[in-house]
C-alpha cells in the first residue's frame, strides 16, 4: 500500500498470489464486514471461498490440503486481509491450529483434520486462556485425566476464544499430569459435537465485532486417547512455546498493514476537507503529523519485512516475533489514533473504516499475549 515500496521478499508468484487476495477482500469481505459485525460472526461461506483460493493454509503440502506454497503466501494474506482493514475473520486460527497439527500430530491427525481446514469446512479454535488465567498459562486449571479405557475427560472452562461460536473442533489446552506448572500440560483435540462440549455466550466487545470470540465448557467432556496432540502427554507446554511467535508475527505483520490503511485513508480524506478555506493537508500540523506517521508506517514495513524474511528462512526466534508484537502493535495504535484526529468527529463515527479501526486496534496490544509479556521474553534473550 505504501507507494513505491516493494518487499524485498516479494515475487512475481507472491504478486499473483495477492492479486488473488485481493480479489478475495474487494468481493468477499469488504461487502459483508458490516453484516458480519452486526451478527458477531463471520459466514461460513467466506470460510468456504478462502479455502477455495487456498488463503486458509497456504504453506502446508498439498497431501494435507495445503497450497503447497511457503511462509511468505501466509504473510502476504495476512498483509491483504490488513490492507482490506479486516481483523475479525479468524481464518489466521485455522492456520495455526494447522501449524500445531502439521508440527506436532500423529499421521493420523494430520489426515483426519488437516485438509477440512484448508478447505475451510472445518473452522478450529485454541483455547488456552480461561477466566482465572491468561498470561499466566502454567496455571491452567482445566483438567483431561486418563480413565483406565486411556480415555480422557476433560473439566474446565475458558473464555475470550476466537471462533467459539463457529469452530467444530477446538485444542484445548489443559492439564493430564498432576506436575506443576509446565510438565503436566497436554494439547487435546475436542470435536465441539461432544455432548461433554458447550459453547458460552458470544462476548461483546470495543471492536473486532465480526469475530465470535467465546466462553466455552467442558463437563465431563470425554474423549478418545487418540485425541491428545502427538499422543504423548506433557508436551502441550513445548508446543505452546514452539507455535506462539508465529502467532506474535502473524500479529506483528498485520498491525503493520493496518498502519499502512490508515495512513492511505487518511491522507484521501486530508486532500478532499476543508476547513477555513484549504483543504486539512494545507494546514502545516496536518504536514508535519502525517510526515511523521509515514515515516513511522515505512519504518514498521521494514520491521515486519525482516520477521516476514526470517519467517520464510525457518530463523523466526521468539524474542524476534515478541519485538515485532509489542512494538508494532503499539505503533499501530500510535498511528490510527493521530490519523483518527484528522478526521475530526466523523473519525469517531463506526461509519467510518477508521473508527472501526481504532476500536479494532486496541486488543492487538492485549491478545496474543499481552505487550508486557512480550517485554518479559525480550528481556530474557537479552
Ligand atoms: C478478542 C480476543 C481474542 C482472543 N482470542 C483468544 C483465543 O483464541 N484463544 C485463547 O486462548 N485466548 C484468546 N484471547 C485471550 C488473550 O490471549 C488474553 O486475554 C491475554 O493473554 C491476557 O490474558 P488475561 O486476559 O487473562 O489477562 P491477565 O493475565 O490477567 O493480565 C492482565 C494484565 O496484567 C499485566 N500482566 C500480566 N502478567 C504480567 C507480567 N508477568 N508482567 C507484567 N505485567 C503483566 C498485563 O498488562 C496484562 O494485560 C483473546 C482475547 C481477546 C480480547
Amino acid at each position: 500500500m505504501l507507494e513505491n515500496y516493494r518487499s524485498p521478499w516479494m515475487d512475481a508468484d507472491l504478486e499473483a498470489f495477492a492479486d488473488a487476495v485481493r480479489r478475495f477482500c474487494k468481493d468477499v469481505i469488504e461487502p459483508n464486514e458490516m453484516k458480519w459485525r452486526e451478527q458477531h460472526h463471520v459466514d461460513r461461506e467466506a470460510w468456504l471461498k478462502a479455502g477455495e483460493l487456498g488463503l486458509i493454509l497456504p504453506d502446508l503440502p498439498e497431501q494435507y490440503g495445503g497450497a503447497g506454497g511457503s511462509a511468505a503466501h501466509a504473510a502476504v494474506v495476512i498483509r491483504e486481509m490488513g490492507y482490506a482493514g479486516n481483523s475479525s475473520f479468524g481464518y489466521g486460527i485455522n492456520y495455526l491450529v494447522g501449524h500445531y497439527l502439521s508440527n506436532y500430530g500423529t499421521e493420523a491427525q494430520k489426515q483426519r483434520w488437516l485438509p477440512g481446514m484448508a478447505s475451510g469446512e472445518i473452522i478450529t479454535s485454541i483455547a488456552m486462556t480461561e477466566p482465572g488465567t491468561g498470561s499466566d498459562l502454567q496455571g491452567v486449571r482445566t483438567t483431561a485425566r486418563k480413565r483406565p479405557d486411556g480415555k480422557y475427560v476433560i473439566n474446565g472452562s475458558k473464555t475470550f476464544i476466537t471462533n467459539g461460536q463457529l469452530s467444530d473442533m477446538v485444542v484445548v489446552v489443559a492439564k493430564t499430569g498432576e506436575e506443576s506448572g509446565a510438565k503436566g500440560i497436554s494439547l487435546v483435540i475436542v470435536e465441539t459435537s461432544n455432548p461433554g462440549f458447550r459453547r458460552g455466550k458470544c462476548l461483546d466487545k470495543v471492536g473486532q465485532d465480526a469475530g465470535d470470540t467465546s466462553e466455552m465448557f467442558f463437563d465431563h467432556c470425554v474423549v478418545e486417547a487418540d485425541a491428545l496432540l502427538g499422543g504423548v502427554e506433557g508436551q502441550g507446554f513445548f508446543q505452546l512455546m514452539g507455535q506462539l511467535p508465529y502467532e506474535r508475527a502473524m500479529i506483528a505483520v498485520g498491525a503493520a498493514a493496518q498502519m499502512e490503511r490508515a495512513l492511505a485513508l487518511t491522507v484521501e480524506y486530508v486532500k478532499e476537507r476543508r476547513a477555513f478555506g484549504k483543504t486539512l493537508l494545507d494546514f502545516q500540523n496536518t504536514r508535519f503529523v502525517l510526515a511523521d506517521v509515514k515515516a513511522t508506517v515505512t519504518a514498521s514495513r521494514a520491521f515486519a519485512d525482516h520477521i516476514i524474511q526470517q519467517w520464510v528462512d525457518g530463523k523466526l526466534d521468539s524474542s524476534l516475533a515478541s519485538m515485532g508484537k509489542f512494538w508494532l502493535t503499539e505503533r499501530q495504535g500510535e498511528v490510527i489514533d493521530k490519523c483518527v484526529q484528522f478526521f475530526g468527529g466523523y473519525g469517531y463515527m463506526l461509519e467510518y473504516p477508521i473508527a472501526r479501526m481504532y476500536a479494532d486496534a486496541r486488543v492487538q496490544r492485549i491478545y496474543g499475549g499481552a505487550n508486557e509479556i512480550q517485554r518479559e521474553l525480550v528481556a530474557r534473550s537479552l
